[in-house]
């Protein structure tokens, strides 16, 4: 199946089910990969927020900016990816603020700048099916630590082969031997084979 995956409401299955997606977006047909249905729907493109962001290690801080989807909730203690220059960091965030006041949770619409300190490491979160039920898992990793769709890895102690990867910019990737790096990924759906 070479046509990209999109979660979607099924009106047939009644819960949330993979559809392929037969007809590119905004004006997208979308079949269910479960029951078959196949529907209309208006996906919009997520719209990316770029907010300033202070990075800080020891002493030292420097002002990058940090990617945002609109409408997502940030908090403090989240771990998230910054650009300074040329290069990313993985960074965990400190403070956020709005009208010089510090908050602990924002919409991302509403963040004016972010606080953060460099880290080396990421939570990777994955979702494992194992028949009828889903496994949540997690594991601090470095930011640079790659996943391949199709092959078999582990988090948290848990060995399973992964069937698509979520990014953090909103797409999910589903081709097999397509890669993405820790830092990159919101969270990675797999199964015991
Ligand atoms: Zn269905």
């Amino acid at each position: 199946m070479d046509n990209d995956i999109i979660l979607l409401d099924c009106p047939v299955c009644g819960e949330e089910t993979d559809f392929e997606i037969l007809k590119d977006p905004p004006e997208a047909v979308v079949k269910c990969t479960v029951c078959g249905h196949v529907m209309r729907v208006t996906l919009k493109e997520p719209k990316v927020l770029t907010v300033k962001a202070v990075v800080s290690y020891g002493n030292d801080s420097h002002t990058g900016t940090i990617d945002l989807i609109e409408g997502d909730m940030i908090t403090v203690g989240d771990y998230l990816v910054a650009e300074v220059g040329d290069e990313s960091f993985s960074v965990e965030i400190t403070s956020i603020e709005e009208n010089n006041a510090r908050r602990q949770k924002l919409p991302a619409e509403k963040i004016e700048v972010l606080w953060t300190r460099l880290v080396d490491q990421v939570i990777i979160r994955a979702s494992l099916n194992k028949g009828a039920i889903t496994i949540p898992l997690y594991e601090n990793v470095e930011g640079n630590k790659v996943y391949t769709v199709d092959h078999i890895t582990s988090v948290g102690g848990r060995q399973f082969r992964v069937t698509r990867i979520k990014l953090r910019k909103g797409n999910i990737i589903t081709r097999k031997d397509k890669t993405a790096e820790a830092h990159e990924i919101k969270r990675i759906y797999g199964e015991r084979s």
